[in-house]
């Protein structure tokens, strides 16, 4: 059998296997509430949050579909033009066209130009946030994250390009086997090693002072099986007004952490039903089962990127000679930024499912479906959230069930 053929068989074992997975682990069962249900919710959702929450919504709307769009286009004109081939050449000439230069120095003049089209979008809705006071950050610190965001960038990006075109350079019929390993590995390295080293990057932890509280939610941890070792408060009011807590690091390290936000705007009641809610995803394992579809995915998504290398037509039009070559970059890019909004919606359909059922967690864990429900309400004013966006955005970008689902779900 030929490489490519091999990459055939690989690929249906692959979407064999995620769709298993996906079908058995996924919680599918979990309630979901009726029109009956949502209808009746919506009615305890004050009036003022919900127009302020559309409000915000609709603002927030052309910088959404702005960044989406060039989000979408710029790569396709890079990938379906020679437009990116000459770019990568043309930055390689000092380097005498070597293939790792063209692969680094191409990757990152190429990033910044996704970077640079993206910024106005950016930049938009970092005024409409702070208009709504929900961004605390000056352009200076708003500056200063997205520095530090495209240095983290840079880094990882290099490492992915530079080990891609290592692999397409060293082994041009094979690499989608050894990329495919290596593409399952960096999902599986970027969900769990990559969170506790960057978190300190962009916050401060402190550990939440001795008190009822910690007491309390140290004891909730423990009952639900799965012991702390720390309850941390992050300083996330240096950049938002934005509610949010969650457990991270694996068996002896975890630990909650709470926004500093949330200690100040919410009571106890309220700070146990999201930890609970946290809880909830740690102990379904959640993130793992994230990982493992992340992983299947995206090693089946280099092998079909081998695959889609063989159409020649394809390459002629991007003016390159292999898919593996540096000078195709542009190309690649357009796959991925095709592949990522026709998966999106699947993978925001997972996530509502797995929120629904960590929320199922916390009402059980708590035992107090009225506090859970208090707490809906108030992330839904304090996040000036659409506590029930238009169904079309919903199933495109919705990473959770909406306020009135989940106020549903609770009753
Ligand atoms: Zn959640």
């Amino acid at each position: 059998m030929t490489p490519t053929w091999w990459a055939v068989v690989a690929l249906v074992a692959l979407g064999i296997v995620l769709t298993v997975a996906a079908v058995t682990l996924v919680p599918w069962r979990v309630h979901s509430p009726t029109r009956a249900e949502r209808a009746a919710a919506l009615a305890d959702v004050p009036a003022g949050v919900v127009t302020r929450g559309r409000a915000l919504h609709a603002a927030l709307r052309p910088s959404s579909y702005g960044s989406l769009l060039v989000g979408l286009v710029v790569p396709l004109l890079l990938g379906l033009t020679p437009a990116g081939a000459r770019i990568v050449v043309w930055v390689g000439q000092p380097f005498g066209g070597h293939w790792l230069a063209q692969a680094l120095v191409g990757g990152l003049v190429i990033m910044m130009m996704l970077w640079l089209v993206a910024l106005p979008f950016g930049a938009w809705r970092h005024t409409v946030l702070r208009d709504y006071g929900l961004s605390t950050q000056d352009w200076g610190g708003w500056a200063a994250d997205l520095f530090k965001g495209s240095a983290v960038g840079a880094v990882i990006g290099a490492v992915v390009l530079g080990g891609f075109y290592t692999l397409t350079h060293l082994a041009p019929d094979w690499w989608w086997a050894f990329g495919a390993v290596g593409a399952a590995a960096v999902v599986v390295l970027l969900s769990f090693v990559f969170p506790v080293l960057v978190e300190p990057v962009f916050n401060t932890f402190t550990p939440m002072p001795a008190g009822p509280l910690r007491d309390e939610l140290r004891t909730m941890a423990a009952r639900d099986g799965m012991p702390v070792r720390d309850v941390l408060v992050a300083d996330a009011s240096r950049r938002t007004t934005g509610l949010n807590a969650y457990v991270s690091g694996l068996g002896r390290t975890r630990r909650i952490v709470v926004y500093d936000t949330l200690l100040r705007e919410a009571p106890p009641g309220e700070v146990r039903s999201v930890v609970a809610h946290e809880l909830g995803h740690t102990k379904d394992r959640d993130a793992e089962l994230a990982a493992l579809l992340g992983a299947i995915g995206a090693a089946a998504a280099v092998v079909a990127l081998y695959l889609l290398g063989q159409w020649g037509a394809l390459l002629r039009r991007a003016g390159v000679n292999s898919i593996g070559s540096p000078t195709a970059m542009g190309l690649v890019l357009a796959a991925v930024a095709v592949a990522g909004l026709v998966s999106g919606p699947a993978q925001n359909l997972v996530s509502r499912r797995v929120e629904a059922r960590a929320d199922r967690h916390a009402v059980r864990l708590t035992g107090d479906s009225a506090e859970f429900a208090a707490m809906q309400l108030r992330l839904a004013e304090v996040n000036i959230t659409d506590v029930h966006p238009p169904r079309i955005e919903y199933l495109l970008f919705a990473t959770h069930p909406d306020t009135v689902e989940r106020l549903a779900a609770a009753r």
